[in-house]
C-alpha cells in the first residue's frame, strides 16, 4: 500500500491525514512547526486555530451551518473534536483553541497509520500521492517552488487577526450579555456605544498608526475579512453597519438598540479570554492598546493577543487543477486548505476531506462520483474549479448554491428548503458510495 504524504499539519492537512488513516491508508504528515513558525501560529499543536475561535453558525439554514451538517454526514473528524472542545457561543460552534489543538494533535500523533515528521518541505519533489496543505502562510521556499510550478503569478491578499483581551480587566458594568435577536444563549458580551463614543472610537482608528505592507506587495484584501481601519476609511457609518451593528441587540438597561455595539466572544473555557468580533486590524501594537483603552469600560484593559496582518497565498486552482484539486501536470498531487481557494476554517477542513476521498478513490482504482451540485460542499468544489480570471478564495455562502425555485418570499424559509435538499442529497451520496467510506483493504 502506497504511503500518502501530507504536507502541512493544519486544519486541512489533519482532516485529510485522519480520513485516509481511518481507511487504512498509511500517511506521513510533515509539519514545520515548532522548528519554524508562520507568524500567526503560536503553539506546536497540529490544526492550530490561528485567529477567531469560532467555526461559525450551527444553524442549517445558514451557509456555514449547512456545510457543517454535510460534513457530519461525510464523517468529518475535526468537527467532532470541535464539538468536544466547544465553549458557549449561542448558536455558533466556538472552541477553546488550546483544547482543540491538543485533542487533534493527540489523535493524529497516536494514530497507528500516521507518522508525523516535524520537518519543513521546500520543494515539490514528493513521492506521490501527496497533498499540499501548507495554508495561507506557506513557508517562503515552498511558496517559491509553487510559484515556479504554476509558471505564473501567485495570487495573494491580506488577512488580519482581531485582538483578544483579558475579561478580568474590563469594568464590571461595561456591557450586557446577549446574542443577536436573542438566538441561542446570551453568550456575547456587548459594549454599547452612543454617537459621541462611536465617533471618538472611529477617529482614534483613523488616526492610528498601522503596519505598512512591504513595497513589493500590492494590498489586496479579502472583502469578507477587512481590517477595521479599512472599513473606517470607507465612511463614518460603515463600521456601525458592519461589525459594530447594533441590530437585534437592545440594551436591557434602556430597552433600546444602542448607536453601535462592540461584541466580544468567549475564546477559552475558563471565560477569561474574550475576542473582539470583527475587529481584525493592522494597527501597530501601541496604537491598538490606545484605541482599545478609549472604549468605555476598557480603560484598564489588558490585551492578551494583539491583532495583526499577514500575507495569505492561494493558488489559481481553476487554471492549475482538475476536480478535487488534482494538479493537471502532476496528477498524484493534490491541494487542500486555504491554498486551494477556499476561505474559512470549516471550508479548509472540507477541502481536506475531499482531497482524502479523491486519493482513496485513486488507491482503490475506482472513479469518485461528483459531489452533488445542490450541496454546499459540492458548490464550493464547483466554485474553485470554474474558470475565473479574477479568482478569489470563497467561503460557504447561500449565493453559491444553485438557484432552484423563484426568488423572493421568505428568505429563511427558502434557505431551510435549500438546506433540506442539500442534506438529502449528501446522505444519498454517502449511501450510494459506501466503498468511498470503507477501509481500503475491503475494496482492493
Ligand atoms: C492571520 C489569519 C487569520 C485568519 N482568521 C480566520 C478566522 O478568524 N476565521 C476563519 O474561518 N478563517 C480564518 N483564516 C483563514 C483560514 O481559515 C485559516 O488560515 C486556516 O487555518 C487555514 O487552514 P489550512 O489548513 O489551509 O492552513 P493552516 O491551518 O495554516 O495549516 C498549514 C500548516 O502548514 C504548515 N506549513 C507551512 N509551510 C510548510 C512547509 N513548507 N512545510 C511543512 N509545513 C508547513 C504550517 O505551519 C501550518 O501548520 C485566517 C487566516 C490567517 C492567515
Amino acid at each position: 500500500m502506497k504511503t500518502v504524504h501530507v504536507i502541512g499539519g493544519g486544519l486541512a492537512g489533519c482532516e485529510a491525514a485522519w480520513q485516509l488513516a481511518e481507511r487504512g491508508v498509511p500517511v506521513k504528515l510533515f509539519e514545520m512547526r515548532p522548528h519554524q513558525s508562520t507568524g500567526a501560529h503560536r503553539t506546536h499543536h497540529l490544526a492550530e486555530v490561528v485567529c477567531s475561535n469560532s467555526f461559525k453558525s450551527t444553524l442549517t439554514e445558514t451557509a456555514s451551518g449547512l456545510l457543517k451538517s454535510e460534513l457530519a454526514v461525510l464523517g468529518c473528524k475535526l468537527l467532532t473534536v470541535a464539538s468536544d472542545s466547544r465553549v458557549p457561543a449561542a448558536h455558533a460552534l466556538a472552541v477553546d483553541r488550546d483544547i482543540f489543538g491538543h485533542m487533534v494533535s493527540q489523535a493524529i500523533e497516536t494514530h497507528p497509520k500516521i507518522q508525523v515528521e516535524r520537518h519543513r518541505q521546500d520543494d515539490l519533489n514528493l513521492p506521490l500521492p501527496a497533498i499540499i496543505a501548507t495554508g495561507p502562510l506557506t513557508a517562503t521556499t515552498l511558496s517559491e517552488a509553487l510559484r515556479e510550478h504554476c509558471t505564473g503569478e501567485h495570487l495573494y491578499f491580506y488577512d488580519a487577526i482581531a485582538p483578544s483581551v483579558d475579561a478580568d480587566t474590563l469594568a464590571a458594568d461595561c456591557g450586557y450579555r446577549a446574542s443577536r435577536y436573542g438566538k441561542g444563549d446570551a453568550d456575547y458580551l456587548n459594549i454599547p456605544l452612543d454617537r459621541t463614543q462611536y465617533l471618538r472610537l472611529i477617529e482614534g482608528i483613523r488616526c492610528a498608526e498601522t503596519v505598512k505592507p512591504h513595497s513589493f506587495e500590492k494590498q489586496k484584501y479579502f472583502e469578507a475579512c477587512l481590517p477595521i481601519e479599512e472599513i473606517v476609511a470607507r465612511g463614518e457609518d460603515t463600521l456601525r453597519f458592519g461589525p459594530l451593528k447594533p441590530r437585534g441587540l437592545p440594551d436591557p438597561r434602556t430597552g433600546r438598540e444602542p448607536y453601535a455595539v462592540i461584541q466580544l466572544r468567549q475564546e477559552s473555557r475558563k471565560g477569561n479570554l474574550l475576542g473582539l468580533v470583527g475587529f481584525q486590524t493592522r494597527m501597530t501594537y501601541p496604537a491598538q492598546k490606545q484605541v482599545l483603552r478609549s472604549i468605555p469600560g476598557f480603560e484598564n484593559v489588558s490585551v492578551l493577543r494583539f491583532g495583526s496582518i499577514h500575507r495569505n497565498i492561494f493558488l489559481d486552482i481553476p487554471a492549475l487543477c482538475e476536480p478535487y484539486q488534482r494538479d493537471r501536470a502532476l496528477p498524484g498531487l493534490f491541494y487542500a486548505g486555504q491554498i486551494c481557494g477556499v476561505e474559512g476554517y470549516v471550508e479548509c477542513i472540507a477541502s481536506g476531506l475531499i482531497a482524502a476521498l479523491a486519493i482513496h478513490a485513486d488507491l482503490a482504482g475506482r472513479a469518485m462520483s461528483a459531489l452533488p451540485d445542490d450541496t454546499m460542499i459540492g458548490s464550493l468544489e464547483n466554485y474553485i474549479h470554474t474558470p475565473n480570471k479574477d479568482f478569489q478564495p470563497m467561503n460557504a455562502n447561500m449565493g453559491i448554491l444553485p438557484v432552484t425555485g423563484p426568488r423572493g418570499g421568505n428568505r429563511r424559509a427558502r434557505h431551510l428548503q435549500s438546506a433540506k435538499r442539500a442534506l438529502a442529497a449528501i446522505s444519498e451520496y454517502r449511501q450510494q458510495n459506501t466503498w468511498l467510506f470503507s477501509s481500503i483493504t475491503a475494496i482492493v
